[in-house]
């Protein structure tokens, strides 16, 4: 099935400008970029959109974060897009995280990681939605 989700190239990513090597390895990966922008995000802008974990540990701080520099938004399409996505991100934990994933190769930590994507269709729907409008999404 084709799919759509939501992928945020984190602010410790673009600090470092990787945005282009991780654009390559999602486009090399066959999945397709049909929106994208650019964002310095307010705390309560990334709050919202992590609403989900508002109540774990590392809520606050990972909103900070999420604020603390230019994020690059983007909407990535493909069969089993979401799927396929996470695979190539690797684990949460980059220790974790398998040889040829974006995380293993460049996250910095466990919450500096590089690279957030939709989990399932229902938070791809709500996270796409959250940062873009239909007229802005060019499959
Ligand atoms: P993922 O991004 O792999 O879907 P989660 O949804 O569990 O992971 O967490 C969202 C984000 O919160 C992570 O990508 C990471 O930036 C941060 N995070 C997750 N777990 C921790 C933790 N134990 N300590 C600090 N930050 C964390
Ligand atoms: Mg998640």
């Amino acid at each position: 099935m084709i799919q759509r989700t939501l992928s945020i190239i984190k602010p410790d990513a673009t600090a470092r400008s990787l945005d282009g090597a991780i654009l390559k390895m999602i486009q090399e990966a066959g999945l397709k970029v049909v929106a994208m922008k650019r964002l310095h995000l307010t705390a309560e802008q990334a709050g919202g959109f992590y609403a989900v974990h508002k109540e774990r540990p590392f809520y606050n701080d990972l909103c900070s974060f999420m604020s603390s520099g230019p994020v690059l938004v983007s909407v990535l399409e493909g069969e089993d897009a979401i799927a396929r996505y996470r695979t190539l991100m690797g684990a949460t934990n980059p220790e974790k995280a398998e040889e040829g994933t974006i995380r293993k190769a460049y996250a910095q930590n466990i919450e500096a990681n590089s690279v957030h994507g939709s989990d399932a269709p229902e938070t791809a729907a709500f996270e796409i939605s959250y940062f873009f409008s239909q007229l802005e999404i060019v499959g």
